[in-house]
């Protein structure tokens, strides 16, 4: 039967992880201080660290923005970083992705002192999670976790798979779902059979990038399907193509000249599923809250 599927409502559990927040900032000497540098003019990137600034504000925490110009070398970034490392008011710093093409983004990232890195990027916090030590998480893939805790769904025992191996996603993914006894798939552009391969899942990630990649041919019925992507669409001929004339989404592009997308296609999810997160509102909004999470436990670990 169509649309039994439960929807995972990622902003309400955000809410629930932010109110969690709020006694422990409450019990800080120091409010906890994120210095988040944005230094390209790239849209999505200053939506991004708006977001991030605005939630820091309503917890009550400290938070700066240092935005250089784009010209910026690698050598004066990694001088801004050194700063903001010995900086006592600052338990967190964000260096925003993309950098401009001059920056070698990997050594930026190295320079983050590993106590401060609330991305969970560098290669310690990397090695911390690979051997199950405790330090930051990835945001995006902790607050996949947190919504299949808050939401009851086992994962133990259950097999994961996991379309996509970035750093930033796809391999922290596999490891914190390894960490929770899930068997673990991981696929790639290079995948022989994708569908094949999805189709085995119980629970079912996309972290790919591309629009509505995976369809009813890689969901088992009665999966659990998270959809990490975020494709923004702004051709309305790409927006039929995968959605119809007649559909929410083209009426929602009609009235916005673009569209979010998922990575999975969210009719075939909502159809097949026994859960699944909509794009937007499931793991967008958990991302900033696991940042949040970070920050305030690296506050509470430089008071303790
Ligand atoms: P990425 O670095 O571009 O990695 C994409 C991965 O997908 C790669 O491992 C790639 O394989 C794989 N892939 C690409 N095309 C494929 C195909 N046709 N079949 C199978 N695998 C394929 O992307 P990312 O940074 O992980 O981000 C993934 C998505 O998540 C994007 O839509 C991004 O916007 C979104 N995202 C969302 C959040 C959030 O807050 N919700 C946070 C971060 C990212 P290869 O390794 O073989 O190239």
């Amino acid at each position: 039967m169509k649309d039994m599927s439960q929807i995972l409502d990622g902003k309400r559990v955000r809410d629930e992880i932010l109110d969690e927040l709020k006694p422990r900032i409450a019990k800080l000497t120091r409010k906890p201080g994120l210095a988040v540098v944005l230094v390209s003019n790239d849209a999505a990137s200053e939506v991004y660290v708006g977001a991030k600034i605005k939630t820091c504000i309503e917890l009550g925490m400290v938070s700066e923005k240092i935005a250089p110009p784009d010209t910026i070398s690698t050598e004066e970034l990694l001088r801004i970083v050194a700063d903001l490392n010995v900086r006592p008011d600052i338990d967190g710093i964000l260096v925003q992705m993309p950098l401009p093409r001059q920056i070698d983004p990997q050594r930026v990232l190295d320079a983050i002192t590993p106590e401060k890195d609330i991305d969970g990027f560098h290669p310690i916090n990397v090695g911390n999670l690979s051997i199950g030590l405790p330090g930051p998480r990835p945001c995006t893939p902790s607050g996949v976790m947190e919504l299949l805790k808050r939401y009851g769904i086992p994962v133990a025992g259950k097999h994961a798979v996991i379309v996509g191996r970035s750093g930033i996603v796809g391999k922290p993914m596999a490891m914190l779902l390894l960490h929770a006894d899930a068997t673990v798939t991981i696929c790639h552009s290079r995948t022989a059979d994708l569908a094949a391969e999805c189709r085995r899942a119980d629970i079912l990630v996309g972290a790919v990038g591309r629009p509505a990649l995976l369809t009813r041919e890689h969901i088992k019925p009665g999966a659990v399907v998270i959809d990490v992507g975020i494709n923004r669409l702004d051709r309305r001929e790409e927006v039929v193509k995968i959605f119809g004339e007649s559909s929410e989404k083209t009426a929602a592009f009609d009235k916005r000249g673009s569209v979010l997308v998922g990575d999975i296609h969210p009719y075939d999810a909502a159809e097949l599923s026994s859960a699944w997160t909509p794009v937007p509102g499931g793991i967008g909004p958990l991302t900033i809250a696991m940042l949040m999470v970070n920050t305030v436990e690296a506050a509470e670990r430089r008071q303790a």
